[in-house]
């Protein structure tokens, strides 16, 4: 039997209002979000986690509980299934008995872009769309670009001047219209708000479409199918738009739903950089949004965003998991990165290092215990940030003896 989605409608998580899957959506009238729901109990009747366990290893084995309706209409990379690894000697040092890493970063585009960018690309595909636009902090223009490029779909990409060079490549190579300005992403959402509504062009701004979220909530499905169905005590995750925070959350909600994991839900933690710490300020003074973060500065350039339309989302998920937030500055996220790489090979980008840096906060301060089990996500390869590093290297000639004895 092919597998078949169980997208019932869409729904606003403030007002409660739905709306029609099958049309094109924005946010809702009340200016939330909207978030895709599914007959979950049709889907547990459909699908076991001793079928699944047989399928192929990429975030489409989730069919059922993902938006795109027709097979025909799914644009891949064969993104999915990143390996969680063990972090034993950095663990062992902090005291921690069990750290892992979910390393997002051999994604295609080499981060965990590719999966939102699969799935709201699909989907913008099935629903007819033909030109789309996005600010972005790099990251997920490169993403989308390359995935529109996929599915032949026109994509107009606006991030700031000062984005990685390299996700400025990644555009330019799809063939997608770049355009970089003189600001922050919120500057980019500016002038992308505007060409939208003069073009009518779809908005595939973070949250502004509901479907990049569904992408993002694979992290939380294969979280929890490779621990074999016993989700972990807490999950950190490096906090920007919190597209990733809000669907691993929502994930672990559904599976909650279909019965395939317990009661228990791990413990959510929004890590944040200082200089751009909205959500980690909002936490602090119990609030339920958060707001604007001025003249916002961090080289973990994708969690550089000074108010995220999805915070009160956010600040659910760590409220309802008893989670927490933390800051961390850009001296203890590049010692993170280097520690991470010399110690245990893995490579990460600054804001998957950033969640190291947390944990070190966190078990020092005994909100982490030594038997917790905690994975970090890492949402980006270190190799799409080459300046990360001074390279300090001698040069020799030819003939020239490297270790005199
Ligand atoms: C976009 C991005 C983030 C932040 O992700 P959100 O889900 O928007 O919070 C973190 N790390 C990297 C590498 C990113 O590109
Ligand atoms: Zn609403």
């Amino acid at each position: 039997m092919t597998p078949k989605s169980f997208f019932s409608h869409l729904e606003c998580p403030k007002c409660g209002q739905t709306y029609d899957p099958d049309q094109p959506h924005q946010l809702c009238r009340c200016g939330s979000p909207l978030l895709a729901r599914y007959d979950l109990v049709k889907a547990a009747a459909a699908l076991s986690r001793h079928e699944l366990a047989r399928r192929e290893p990429t975030l489409w084995r989730y069919r059922e509980l993902l938006p795109v309706r027709d097979e025909a209409n799914i644009v891949t990379l064969g993104e999915g299934m990143t390996p969680i690894l063990p972090l034993a000697t950095l663990g062992e040092r902090l005291g921690l008995r069990q750290l892992f890493v979910k390393d997002e970063g051999i994604l295609p585009t080499g981060t965990f872009k590719a999966r939102g960018a699969a799935v709201g690309v699909s989907r913008a595909k099935e629903l007819g769309i033909d030109v789309l636009a996005m600010p972005t902090n790099g990251n997920a223009g490169g993403a989308w670009a390359l995935y529109a490029a996929r599915a032949g779909i026109e994509a107009y990409i606006v991030m700031p001047e000062g984005a990685p060079d390299i996700t400025k490549v990644e555009v330019a190579a799809a063939g997608a219209h770049l355009h970089l300005v003189r600001g922050l992403i919120s500057d980019a959402g500016k002038i992308v708000g505007r060409a939208v509504a003069r073009h009518k062009w779809y908005d595939a701004s973070t949250l502004k479409e509901p479907y990049r979220i569904e992408g993002k909530k694979t992290m939380g499905l294969e979280i929890a199918e490779q621990f074999g169905w016993e989700v972990p005590d807490v999950i950190l995750y490096p906090t920007g738009g919190g597209v990733g925070i809000i669907g691993i959350y929502k994930a672990l909600r559904e599976l909650q739903e279909l019965g395939w994991i317990g009661e228990k839900l791990p413990r959510l933690v929004a890590v944040q950089a200082s200089g751009c710490a909205p959500i980690v300020k909002a936490w602090e003074e119990k609030k339920k949004e958060s707001a604007f973060w001025e003249q916002s500065s961090t080289v973990a350039f994708g969690i550089n965003v000074p108010k995220a339309l999805g915070d009160f989302l956010v600040l659910e998920a760590v409220y309802e998991t008893g989670g927490c937030t933390v800051a961390v500055d850009d001296e203890e996220i590049l010692h993170a990165q280097r520690q991470l790489a010399a110690v245990e090979g893995v490579y990460l980008c600054p804001e998957g290092a950033a969640t190291f840096a947390a944990v070190k906060k966190l078990s020092a301060q005994k909100w982490i215990h030594p038997d917790d089990k905690v994975l970090l996500l890492n949402t980006g390869a270190g190799l799409k940030y080459p300046d990360s590093f001074r390279i300090d290297a001698p040069v020799l000639d030819p003939d020239e003896e490297i270790w005199p004895s």
